[in-house]
């Protein structure tokens, strides 16, 4: 990945660095307080951190890490769940790496593998139905993660065990959806913010048109975004723009990928396999509508009604990674950032993933000493 010193064209990078922080500073004295905008998305969230965009915006620009990364937001109790799955020794069970060492109430997956359980890594969920068709003597259940871009192939998955008629392949679906979590972060946890900085990937398969109610309801102006810095910083100086005219809009500044109306193709895929069913998000609980769960008509492929494994209540810890979600706190403020929890010793999500916010700022932007 480029960095903002070393870009294609550096001379254009530094150029609109410099207007974000001309309008930037204009706007903290025109209102009285810093712009500050959110992203969800943990590929923005590295890509900020990764380029230097974050840093060289750093007290002109309040950039805050959302709930844009499927790892952290996955609730304990479902780590948990997965690794009751997985005592069986007649089953498998299958997930991305990063959800390895997502810490539950007592032990990660990896700590189950390192005891002796089945659970390995997968690259797609399609090679856990080809793990399920070579041990048909073994149930195989794959842990489900991720937002609308993940969903699609989820589905590909449960259609493809369909198709091929693979019974012993099951899913343990808890999927997110982004639009509930954006309107929780703005009614229920009242964030406050000037904007969002959209998820490219996402709004792939959703559409510009998904976000036009953060203007109807909200008035809170959005920025469909790339991932290179100029794109970035670009987004950045629309959302600033709008702050400063009080214009609020959606803008897709990602019109080679993201179309008005989505990919109607995986949207259909999404349809056919999965409905909307209300999801725990980690550090923020229950919100109505916010999850993906499996058709009854694919029933069959549903760990959840597979197998009796009762969820329990998560352990309270000192993690803040509920507060990083909603942009209430940083990671410095984490009294456990950079001592107790290290990438390699993470105590919460945010420090497991290569996207979470307490990862990204211990690689790039933590303070040293
Ligand atoms: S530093 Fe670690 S413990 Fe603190 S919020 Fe981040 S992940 Fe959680
Ligand atoms: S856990 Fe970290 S990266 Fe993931 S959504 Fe929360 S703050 Fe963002």
């Amino acid at each position: 990945m480029q960095t903002l010193f070393e870009p294609a064209d550096p001379a254009v990078a530094i150029e609109l660095a410099q207007k974000v922080i001309a309008l930037a500073d204009r706007c903290k004295e025109k209102f009285g307080a810093m712009p500050a905008f959110m992203e969800v998305c943990g590929s923005h969230t590295m890509a900020l951190a990764k380029t230097g965009v974050k840093l060289i915006l750093q007290g002109h620009v309040n950039l805050i890490s959302g709930p844009g990364c499927p790892v952290c937001v996955t609730d304990q109790k479902q780590i948990d769940a997965m690794i009751e799955v997985a005592e069986s020794d007649s089953r498998i069970v299958c997930t991305f790496g990063d959800m390895m060492r997502v810490p539950g109430s007592k032990r990660s997956l990896l700590s189950a593998k390192t005891e002796g359980r089945d659970v390995r890594i997968v690259y797609s969920p399609l090679d856990a139905v080809r793990i399920a068709e070579e041990n048909p003597e073994k149930e195989v259940v794959f842990l489900g993660v991720g937002f609308e871009t993940t969903v699609p192939v989820l589905a590909a998955a449960i259609q493809m065990a369909a198709h091929k008629n693979i019974n012993n392949f099951s899913m343990w679906a808890t999927t997110k959806l982004v639009q509930p979590v954006l309107r929780t972060l703005l009614s229920v946890k009242k964030v406050k913010i000037n904007g969002f900085l959209l998820p490219g990937h996402v709004s792939i398969v959703l559409g510009e048109q998904a976000y036009r109610f953060l203007i109807d309801e909200f008035r809170m102006p959005g920025v469909i975004s790339g991932f290179e810095p100029v794109e970035m910083l670009s987004a950045i100086y629309k959302l600033l723009k709008m702050v400063d005219e009080g214009r609020p809009e959606i803008i897709n500044n990602y019109k080679s990928v993201v179309r008005a109306g989505g990919n109607k193709t995986a949207q259909k895929m999404m349809n056919e396999f999965f409905q909307p069913c209300d999801e725990s998000w980690r550090g923020i609980g229950m919100i109505s509508k916010s999850g993906l769960e499996i058709r009854e008509k694919y029933s069959r492929f549903n760990a959840k009604e597979k197998f009796s494994i009762k969820i329990g209540e998560p352990k309270k810890t000192p993690c803040r990674c509920g507060d990083m979600i909603c942009g209430l706190a940083s990671p410095e403020e984490c009294v456990l950032f950079g001592k107790a929890c290290t990438p390699l010793h993470p105590v919460g999500p945010c420090m497991v993933s290569t996207e979470g916010s307490c990862a990204a700022h211990y690689a790039y932007m933590r303070k040293e000493g």
